[in-house]
């Protein structure tokens, strides 16, 4: 196993110790290997994604990201910026399936904005296209049109095999899970999403177990906040994956717990918080480790098929929490407050 760590920017290298020191604990023998990326490429390279990085993420199996950005990058030119090397890398590795857990763990009921009733025990899986769609289509910009007035334009774009590959991705996450795939478009009005839905089911055919049903976004949308857990696991587009996975994230309420992965055909995979790099907190080791620990278990599970590892890091963040251990953001009286570090000690005592 080899594992590129890149810390990045404010709280990265804060959380991303504390999943470094879970996976040493775990003894498994991993080769890792530290690069600069975001700001921290910027000061010692001058680039965002310097070409060792580049390079390193390319030879690894699995790249573990913390997070990329601070305001004081905002006025650099656009390809300087640290966000600018994120985006450069997820294009450079193919990684076209973005898979966003949104699970609320019991303990944390009360941190969601919905009543406990129709969030406790949620544990959806939102697989989105991350390559493709409106966000990439072509033609696109803005220009003047025949009437001497300026006009804006986007492609929605979808090749048949762009389609097929995410569609067996969230199948196989399917079969690994509950068996039932909701996929999720606007077919009555976007040919885009017309082929989308009917490669959806020619696909389904290779998978007759799981039990595949449609839904428009809009719906999505609205029974996502009316009755999550109808759900397991959606798949769909880059631009309503965008809006749904935060929508969903949100339904646990605490952005330090969220976890994510992006894979390419191969199943390699970029492993990263969803939260950014909170520059607001960075330095002051107060940050919440688990969305790191959490995507590090994601890794285990997506990249090297090891899920009997997964679900131990899992189970010894679910421990660590239960036992009332919680950094200050999801705090509230009568817990156990502890640091960014002791959260990933409890999570490391919690491992046997
Ligand atoms: P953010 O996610 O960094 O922070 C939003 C709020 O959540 C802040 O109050 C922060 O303190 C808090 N927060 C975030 N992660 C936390 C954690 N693990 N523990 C406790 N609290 C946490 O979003 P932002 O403030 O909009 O952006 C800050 C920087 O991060 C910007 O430069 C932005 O471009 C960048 N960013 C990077 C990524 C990424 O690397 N994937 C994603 C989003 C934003």
């Amino acid at each position: 196993m080899k594992i590129a760590i890149l810390p990045g920017d404010g709280i990265g290298p804060e959380i991303t110790k504390q999943a470094v020191d879970v996976l040493k604990a775990l003894k498994l023998g991993a080769e890792l290997l530290e690069a600069q990326i975001g700001g921290a490429g910027y000061e010692k390279f001058g680039d965002p994604l310097p070409d060792s990085t580049l390079d390193l993420a390319i030879k690894s199996d699995a790249v573990l990201l913390g997070a990329v950005g601070d305001w004081k990058y905002d006025s650099l030119p656009r390809e300087k910026r640290p966000e600018r090397g994120l985006l450069r890398i997820r294009k450079e590795l193919n990684l076209f399936a973005n898979l966003r857990p949104a699970i609320l763990y019991s303990e944390l009921v009360g941190a969601s904005s919905l009543k406990p009733e129709i969030v406790s025990n949620l544990d959806i899986m939102i697989v989105r296209e991350l390559t493709g769609d409106i966000y990439f289509g072509q033609p696109r910009g803005i220009h003047e049109n025949e009437n001497g007035e300026r006009e804006g334009i986007n492609t929605m774009r979808y090749s048949e095999s762009e389609i097929k590959r995410i569609a067996h991705v969230a199948f196989q996450i399917a079969m690994k899970r509950s068996k039932k795939l909701c996929s999720v478009d606007k077919a009555n009005v976007l040919e885009t999403t017309e082929l989308w839905r009917q490669v959806m089911i020619d696909i389904s055919k290779e998978y007759p177990e799981v039990d595949l049903t449609h839904m428009y976004v809009d719906n999505a949308a609205m029974q996502l906040i009316k009755n999550p857990k109808q759900f397991d696991v959606l798949v769909t587009g880059n631009i309503f994956g965008d809006i749904l996975s935060d929508e969903a994230s949100m339904l646990t309420g605490s952005i330090g717990m969220l976890p994510s992965a992006s894979l390419d055909s191969n199943n390699k995979g970029m492993y990263e918080p969803s939260h950014g790099s909170a520059p607001d907190i960075a330095g002051k080791n107060i940050a919440n480790p688990l969305a790191t620990i959490l995507s590090l278990a994601m890794m285990f599970r997506y990249t090297f098929n090891e899920e009997k590892i997964a679900n131990k890091i899992e189970s010894a963040v679910k421990k660590a929490l239960s036992q009332g251990f919680r950094t200050a953001d999801i705090y509230s009286a009568g817990d156990k407050k502890v640091s960014c570090s002791e959260m990933g000690e409890a999570v490391i005592a919690s491992l046997n």
